[in-house]
């Protein structure tokens, strides 16, 4: 495989550990695929296009702020691309990239017509007011604007984003271009065009997956723990989802606190917790019904079903030997390094991978998608049976592929879905 000379400055992403882990993963699945041009992996290591922007802000203390976003189409190949937008504060072009790249073998598991892509802005959204949050989001898509559009980019929300910063984004989009077009973005509220069980979307994906690698593995749900990593967007949809088929939440962490309840967390009066007008960070913390521990703890506690919807690189090579679970479903992106995933699989944990965990977000963006551009909605009955269907589909795709080649679910999906992609680049040959 022809690589850059020795004496070239490394490339901008591969500062980041989150980039080298994607582009690690990537050459190790391309040993599964020998009759791919090497030339086609080498061009997926790196994303077609990126673009960094300055974005200021006049903040309420009548300072002017500067903020740096990104957005970086790992490939266009397949479609449109599409993916999330992340407000976090340590954010980098690296973790933009691997994110980005996820979403392509996202999309190719799926078998979406659609390319990776994600974006950000390196911030904390929890020290913003809304008047400064929607500035910057107007701001930020009014300078990615020459390469976002309904046929270009797709953005949905992320880490630190939600339907309201898709509203902005719809409508700056809007203005711009002079009519309303709501295809711009996904996951945004019902009433601008936004799908039905969006919202839920990527939580109940996961809970599907683990339903099917729990039958999988003679597990019944009502009798089943669970802990979970996050109780943003994923996580918490994910306990409702898991509370309704009978599993007993042991554990449960976000950034502020993580809480442990041998009896299992009250998830009625958590959600009460959270939600008071009072509690303005939404946090689970100090919520008197569990016991408080450590977030080292929380990955360690015994249970069947570990989700981590929190953030990616959690579980690595220091603490997996501590994780205790029977299945891990990734509802992040990215929580396990390759080095825990190698640990994980020699302890016999069964991994439901990224790429096909939390797809459901993106497939059922692709549904609210497909709606707006025919301007045609669907019922949330449609939309959840589909869901079902995309995702039952894809998990006994990869599991095939697993048994077939002897490997885990993680690498089954991304030999599916980096096959999907080169297979297309190799097809539309290399411009000019
Ligand atoms: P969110 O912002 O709604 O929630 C994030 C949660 O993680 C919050 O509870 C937050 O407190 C917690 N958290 C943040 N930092 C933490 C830390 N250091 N330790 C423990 N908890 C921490 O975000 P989300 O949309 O739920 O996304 C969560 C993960 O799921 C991300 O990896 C994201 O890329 C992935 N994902 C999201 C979607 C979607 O549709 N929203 C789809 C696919 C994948």
């Amino acid at each position: 495989m022809a690589v850059n000379p020795p004496d070239t400055h490394p490339t901008p992403f591969e500062l980041s550990p989150v980039y080298l882990m994607a582009r690690s993963q990537l050459r190790e699945t391309g040993k599964y695929l020998p009759d791919i041009d090497p030339g086609i992996i080498r061009r997926l290591e790196f994303p077609k296009r990126s673009m960094v922007v300055s974005v200021p802000v006049n903040m309420t203390d009548g300072q002017t702020q500067m903020f740096i976003g990104y957005r970086v189409q790992h490939s266009l190949t397949s479609g449109a691309s599409k993916g999330g937008l992340r407000y976090a504060k340590n954010l980098d072009l690296g973790e933009v990239t691997a994110l980005a790249m996820w979403m392509s073998w996202k999309c190719g598991v799926m078998n979406l017509p659609f390319s990776g892509a994600k974006g950000g802005i390196a911030v904390d959204p929890a020290t913003l007011t809304l008047k400064e949050k929607q500035q910057l989001t107007r701001r930020f898509t009014d300078e990615i604007h020459s390469i976002i559009g309904p046929r270009i980019d797709v953005m949905a929300p992320d880490m630190g984003t939600d339907e309201q910063t898709m509203s902005w984004i719809y409508d700056t989009y809007s203005m711009k271009v002079g009519y309303a077009c709501p295809e711009i973005v996904t996951g945004k509220p019902v009433e601008l065009g936004g799908c039905v069980g969006r919202r839920e979307a990527t939580g109940r994906g996961v809970v599907y997956c683990i339903e099917m690698a729990a039958a999988q593995h003679g597990l019944k749900l009502s009798e089943c723990t669970a802990v979970v990593q996050g109780y943003g967007n994923v996580g918490s949809v994910t306990c409702e989802e898991l509370h309704k088929r009978g599993v007993k939440l042991l554990g449960l962490g976000d950034r502020y606190a993580n809480l442990y309840n041998p009896r299992g967390i009250d998830l009625a009066a958590l959600a009460r917790h959270v939600n008071a007008p009072e509690n303005t960070r939404r946090t689970i913390d100090a919520f008197p019904g569990a016991e408080k521990i450590t977030p080292a703890e929380l990955l360690a506690i015994k249970c069947d079903i570990l989700v981590p919807a929190a953030m990616e690189r959690v579980i690595t090579g220091e603490n997996a030997n501590q994780v205790n679970c029977k299945l891990l479903a990734e509802g992040a992106n990215g929580p396990t390094t390759p080095e825990a995933d190698a640990i994980l699989n020699a302890k016999g944990v069964f991994i439901i991978p990224d790429v096909l965990c939390n797809a459901g977000g993106v497939t059922v963006s692709y549904f609210e998608w497909v709606q707006d551009l025919a301007q045609f909605m669907w019922d949330e009955e449609r939309v959840n049976k589909e869901l079902q269907k995309q995702m039952a589909k894809a998990y006994v795709a990869v599991r095939a592929k697993a048994e077939l080649h002897r490997v885990s679910m993680r690498t089954a999906a991304l030999i599916i879905g980096v096959e999907k992609v080169a297979r297309e680049k190799a097809m539309r040959g290399l411009y000019p």
